[in-house]
């Protein structure tokens, strides 16, 4: 399922090939999405220009001159693909063709069509019944520690299902949820309630780099999802531990484990323990200072011997 690197992987992909082209005309199949696409989108959309391609979350929101915007979802198998001179045959799942005046054309296709397909007023776009539920997308407004421990107050939901609510953070799905705890060391059963700052601030730090380096590949394809020149992104090669059952983490060998939370969730129980972290900081950082005093002491100890062997002169040029 498309998630935040796919949708954007897309819309550099349109903004770069589709901006400031004119839509001569829109043709769609009739077939009911997640929800009817509109009949009135062909006359909302045509006659108008691609002036920009945004996104918040896994929206596609395309702006039209005029004050018109299209809104799009992938949903679970949704595709745009882009054609300078569109195919004469057309491939099955094509719910809409969008025929631009220098005849390129974009095509919508959705096998299992949870996708979604409307034109809004640009106005009106803050106040549209999917767009206003949003919370801030982590990439145009990354998160810190200190707001998702916040945000996270109270909460007895799992960190992973709190990473995927939409409400709370747009974009994040169930492939990159497991991924970025994977990679922050945070066990995805916890309670998002129970996380400390330190977490938090690794989950914030962890959650920018995983989305990035996805985008750099293009996104993950592991069944439908692809391009706008319907190629698959290269990341699922990457994945630390999703869709890795059975196989050694690539940080520390353990067996990858694969949970259900509502859906599958992939998971190193060395490289994230399922105790509370306080503990376990303290420990780690305990023995940690214990070592860098014994090194402390032995350098010390080096020093001194150093210094007697030059005599004091050396000792004083050291001082000073
Ligand atoms: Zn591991």
């Amino acid at each position: 399922m498309p998630e935040l690197p796919e949708v954007e992987t897309v819309r550099r992909m349109m903004d770069r090939h589709a901006r400031g082209r004119k839509v001569r005309s829109v043709v769609l199949s009739g077939a009911r999405l997640r929800e009817a696409v509109p009949a009135t989108l062909p006359r909302r959309v045509s006659g108008r220009t691609i002036t920009a391609v945004r996104r918040h979350g896994k929206y596609l929101l395309v702006d039209l001159s005029g004050g018109m915007t299209l809104i799009s979802h992938l949903g679970m198998s949704g595709r745009w693909l882009y054609y300078e001179r569109p195919p004469a045959a057309l491939p099955p799942h094509l719910h809409a063709r969008i025929g631009f005046a220098d005849g390129s054309s974009l095509w919508f296709l959705d096998p299992r069509r949870f996708g979604v397909l409307r034109a809004v007023p640009t106005r009106r776009l803050k106040a549209d019944r999917a767009l206003a539920l949003l919370g801030p997308d982590p990439i145009a407004s990354p998160p810190s520690g200190a707001e998702l421990l916040a945000l996270a107050r109270g909460a007895r939901v799992s960190v992973k299902n709190f990473l995927l609510d939409q409400r709370r953070i747009a974009g994040v799905g169930n492939i990159y949820a497991s991924e970025i705890l994977h990679r922050a060391g945070v066990d995805p059963r916890r309670a998002a309630g129970r996380l400390i700052e330190d977490e938090w601030r690794a989950v914030a730090a962890e959650t920018g780099r995983v989305l990035g380096e996805a985008i750099e590949h293009m996104g993950t394809t592991l069944s439908t999802y692809r391009t706008l020149w319907n190629e698959p992104g290269t990341y699922a090669e990457r994945l630390r531990v999703y869709d890795r059952a059975g196989e050694p983490c690539r940080a520390c060998g353990t067996p990858i484990r694969r949970i259900v939370q509502g859906r599958s969730t992939y998971y190193c129980p060395t490289c994230q323990p399922a105790r509370p972290a306080r503990g376990r900081r303290v420990r780690v950082s305990a023995a940690r200072d214990a070592r860098r005093a014994r090194a402390t002491v032995a350098s010390r100890g080096r020093l001194a011997r150093r210094r007697r062997a030059r005599g004091s002169a050396g000792a004083r040029a050291n001082r000073g």
